[in-house]
This record gives structure tokens, C-alpha cells and sequence, in this order.
């Protein structure tokens, strides 16, 4: 076992793994909460792996393929506690052996959707930096207009900035967000405790999405749930734009905002979903 006091290297796997007991798990999260650099390593090993699966999810991959691919994980498992140069040395060699495979496993998949494919992790990903104070916001702001005018001189699609107060959650602020390639318009809000959920809105299809947990039906809008590392992801559709809250809440809480907050794209305003009203 890694001493409390160095980084829980090894240990991030079998968290991922769902392979810590209860005790274990705690002490890791606490480590996480407090360590900007194994929260890094935490959300690499997590894009990794998810590109992985869904590569070898993506298609008939033959079974060696998946057993290489887990000896690369475990082999990695096995690795020692380690700090400095050395630690980075032996993570960027892991990364390179674990890149190796992945990529043998990507090319076999020869119409891999890596765009698509990549949202839910790059969300994700964007709520930690924002939890891990890397992503700054250009607007503060508990007002859902003044966050919406931010964005309408910035975009030329409709983002539509809801009020959560009724459901006990303050607007923090905003930031033109580059996601994958696209611009977004990222909103935070925090509840009572202090708890982060973040909205994205994007220009594209949920169609781009892939390997969703779990879809629902509500109000007659088709929701793509995404839960992984204790995060929940729900994206709908409004009209031309992708919406999308993330959180680690519970899952229900943010799933259930969702349905609160979401509207049938012929219950929008103006042409093509723009609905310039926040509400
Ligand atoms: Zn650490």
C-alpha cells in the first residue's frame, strides 16, 4: 500500500477499477480533493481507458486485443509509488505503452467516432479543471441576463442561461468555452453547500454522442446519460444546440434538474430553437 503521505499512484487504478473498499476509497478521494497532479493523472488514465473501451466496444476487436489492452492497464497497476523526474519518467513511459495498444485498437476501428465519442470525457473533464481551479470564468455573475448578454455578444448560437434559484441553486459566472474544437458557453452554478454544477451549451447534434449509460424519455425530449468516476453527464437536445449538465451531486439531483430545465425544441421561441429569453 502507498504511505498516506506520497501519491496513491496504483491505487487511482483500482479506484477506477471500483477495487477499493470503503475505507480505501475515502482516503483516496481525500487525496484527490487536495492533489491537482493525481487529479490530472486521475482524468488521463480515465480518457485512456474510456478510449479504450469504447474502441473496442466500437467493433468485433478480437479478444487478444482486449487481454493486451488489460495487461497494459494491470502492468501499469503494478506500478511503485514513486515522486519526481522518475515518476514522470516511468507515467509518460506507461502512457506511451498504454497509447501503443490503444492505437493499434483505434486503427482496427477504422471509422472510429473519436469526435463524438469524446464529448462526455471532455464535459467531464472540464468539471474537474473547473473543481481543480483550472478553468477561470470571464464572467461572474449570479444573474442569469447579465451571464446570457456575456454570451449573446459572443456567439451566434442561442444559449439560454436558466435560473436554478427555485431549485436552490446561485449562477457563479460564465466562460466562452473551447469544447473539442467548438464553441461553447460553460455556466456554473453552486448549490447551498457549495457544490459545483456546470451547464454547457454547444452548436451540434445528440446524435454525435455515443455509449450513453442510460437514455431517457421525458416531456418527449430523448435524455443521453453518462455516469462515470462519480460524475453525472445529461445531455438533450434544443433545437441546434447540445445542452448539457455534469456534477458530481447525486445522480438523480442532476438528472432530475435536467428534466426540469430542458425544452421541446417547438416550445422554443424564434426560428431554429433561438430562444433569447432566460428564464
Ligand atoms: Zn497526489
Amino acid at each position: 500500500m502507498t504511505p498516506e503521505t506520497g501519491h496513491p499512484r496504483a491505487e487511482l487504478h483500482e479506484l477506477l477499477d471500483d477495487r477499493l473498499d470503503g475505507e480505501a476509497r475515502a482516503r483516496i478521494e481525500r487525496h484527490l480533493d487536495t492533489c491537482p497532479a493525481c487529479r490530472l493523472e486521475r482524468d488521463t488514465l480515465l480518457r485512456l481507458r474510456e478510449g479504450l473501451r469504447e474502441a473496442v466496444r466500437a467493433t468485433a476487436a478480437p479478444p487478444e486485443l482486449a487481454d493486451r489492452v488489460r495487461a497494459a492497464l494491470d502492468a501499469e497497476d503494478s506500478a511503485t509509488p514513486m515522486h519526481g523526474s522518475e515518476r514522470r519518467r516511468r507515467s509518460r513511459r506507461a502512457v506511451l505503452t498504454i497509447g501503443a495498444v490503444a492505437a493499434s485498437a483505434i486503427l482496427f476501428v477504422v471509422l472510429f467516432d473519436g469526435r463524438g465519442s469524446s464529448l462526455p470525457s471532455t464535459v467531464a473533464r472540464d468539471f474537474t479543471r473547473y473543481q481543480a481551479g483550472d478553468l477561470t470564468l470571464e464572467v461572474t455573475s449570479s444573474s442569469a441576463e447579465a451571464i446570457q448578454a456575456f454570451f449573446e455578444a459572443r456567439v451566434t448560437f442561442a444559449p439560454r442561461v436558466f435560473d436554478l434559484g427555485m431549485m436552490g441553486y446561485t449562477l457563479v459566472g460564465g466562460r466562452l468555452h473551447d469544447l473539442t474544437g467548438r464553441p461553447s458557453a460553460l455556466f456554473v452554478y453552486r448549490n447551498g453547500l457549495g457544490r459545483a454544477l456546470i451547464c454547457q451549451m454547444f452548436p451540434g447534434r445528440t446524435e454525435e454522442l455515443s455509449g450513453a449509460t442510460e437514455l431517457r424519455d421525458q416531456n418527449g425530449i430523448r435524455f443521453h446519460i453518462y455516469r462515470q468516476n462519480g460524475q453525472t453527464l445529461v445531455f438533450w437536445q434544443e433545437a441546434g444546440v447540445v445542452c448539457v449538465l455534469v456534477s458530481d451531486l447525486p445522480a438523480e439531483d442532476v438528472i432530475q434538474l435536467a428534466f426540469t430545465k430542458a425544452m421541446k425544441p417547438n416550445a422554443a421561441t424564434g426560428a431554429d430553437g433561438i430562444t433569447p429569453t432566460a428564464r
